[in-house]
């Protein structure tokens, strides 16, 4: 096992990997910008090495800053977390080529899955259904991408192979509009991306997004840990997630879940992954794959009673999964709301000192955040704070449990999602569950008349 691990990353996810490496007596090694040098996690750490200014650029993407700091440290692998360079295949190459273990897949296999359209026909050819849409990138040639559209009917969605984080997609709905919108979608997937190839889907009306959550090591064994619905959405960032999805067939789980897992075997994975699909009609459609631990972790730990963190630890050094799929027993219902600092309806960031911070407690509940009293949220990063996950024996008691837990939380001189988050808990619709991923846009949507 490894002696030190250096952690690329801040907040709550730093926080995270450092507990995993206290509890199997790996020292870690923290790195942070400037804005991030009085947090508690930095003070706690091991040792902690600035890395630059706060702009993210210079400091938690800045490549030759996190691998000398590695290199004076003398840790023998780096977690990247989610986020900044947890995607990125250069990074995940330059850390292998300087001497270090990468915390996570192959380059490879980060590369593979980084593009959406190799990621789509890898997804294929392993056997795994997929959106209909184009086979590949989209030519150039008109009545080519016309004709495509027309194949798989229209409404279809546009989307740049190499985009993310909700952009680089654009949905047609007549053959007037087709054109236009390709060449658009290309020109910003260029700038963007810096690729501009697009390729096209059938655009699903109301699905939800369910994910499957994967563990592989690199000895050919991989097992899958049930799903999560993240359809609870804004602007394609989820809010609230929970696991398992309520109302799906435990069978299409375990048959979609088992061609996850077999798909990690025919492409060589290892380490931790997520496979999203849109869920409509009783079909599963790939949309792409997440190579590294994802916010939404702990709903899926709460229920299989799996450390993913440690587990991406032990197989990174080069251990065996500690399980095999017949093992993995689910058990109860977990929901995690993302506290962010923000106005909890008009979504602006709101960053600053937290004067009070008093979190939740109580049989079944767990706050994962890097906050207190005192903590200053600065304004240059992502706005979540912290998550609050909740189990029950069942959905119900999840759903009072968390309710419980966010009257008890108060969080003051910064404003949150908190008062979003405890409406609704109470929704009719959310608690019956079930939600597509448009349901919370709607429902802010009526809200706001
Ligand atoms: P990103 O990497 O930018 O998150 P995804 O491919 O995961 O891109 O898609 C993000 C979101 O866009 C999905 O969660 C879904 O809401 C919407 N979306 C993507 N593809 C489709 C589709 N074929 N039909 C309907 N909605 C889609």
């Amino acid at each position: 096992m490894f002696k030190k691990i250096l952690i690329a990353n801040r907040g709550e996810i730093a926080l995270r990997v450092q507990r995993a490496c206290r509890e199997m007596g790996i020292k870690a090694v923290m790195v942070y910008s400037e804005a991030d040098r009085d947090a508690k996690y930095v003070r706690l750490a091991d040792e902690a090495v600035c890395i630059g200014p706060a702009s993210s650029t210079h400091s938690y993407l800045n490549m030759p800053a996190i691998i000398s700091a590695a290199e004076v440290t003398d840790a023998e692998a780096i977690h990247p977390g989610y986020g900044f360079l947890s995607e990125n295949a250069d990074f995940a190459e330059r850390v292998e080529r300087s001497g270090f273990t990468f915390i996570g897949p192959s380059p490879e296999s980060i590369r593979l899955m980084g593009d959406k359209v190799s990621a789509k026909q890898a997804m294929i050819r392993a056997g795994v259904p997929c959106v209909p849409g184009s086979e590949g990138a989209l030519p150039d040639d008109p009545v080519v991408i016309k004709r495509t559209a027309k194949a798989v009917g229209y409404p279809v969605i546009i989307k740049a192979a190499g985009g993310g984080g909700g952009r680089g997609m654009r949905v047609v709905h007549t053959e007037a509009a087709l054109l236009h919108a390709v060449q658009t979608t290309k020109a910003e997937a260029g700038a963007a991306f810096g690729n501009p190839e697009v390729y096209m889907e059938k655009f699903l009306q109301n699905p939800r997004h369910i994910e499957i959550q994967i563990l592989a090591d690199t000895h050919r064994n991989a097992v899958y840990l049930g799903e999560r619905d993240c359809s609870m959405q804004r602007r394609h960032q989820k809010v609230i997630e929970e696991a398992p999805a309520p109302g799906i067939p435990r069978r299409l789980i375990e048959k979609i879940g088992d061609r996850c897992a077999t798909a990690c075997k025919k492409i060589g994975y290892r380490g931790a992954g997520t496979f999203e699909f849109l869920f409509e009609n009783g079909e599963f459609y790939f949309i792409e794959m997440n190579t590294r631990v994802q916010v939404e972790h702990p709903v899926t730990e709460w229920i299989s009673g799996v450390d993913i963190v440690r587990t991406q630890i032990a197989v990174a050094a080069g251990e065996k999964l500690p399980f095999t799929q017949r093992q993995i027993q689910l058990r109860g219902h977990a929901i995690e709301c993302r506290i962010n600092a923000e106005d909890a309806y008009k979504f602006t960031p709101s960053p600053g000192r937290i004067t009070t911070w008093h979190a939740p407690g109580g049989p079944g509940v767990r706050v994962d955040s890097h906050a207190y009293t005192n903590y200053f949220v600065p304004p240059n990063y992502d706005s979540m704070i912290g998550k609050i996950i909740v189990h029950g024996d069942t959905r119900e008691q999840a759903l009072a449990r968390m309710r419980t837990a966010l009257a008890e939380t108060v969080i003051e001189g910064i404003k949150t999602n908190i008062p979003l988050h405890r409406e609704l808990m109470v929704d009719a619709n959310f608690v019956t569950g079930g939600t597509n991923i448009h349901y919370l846009e709607e429902w802010l949507s009526q809200r706001d008349r």
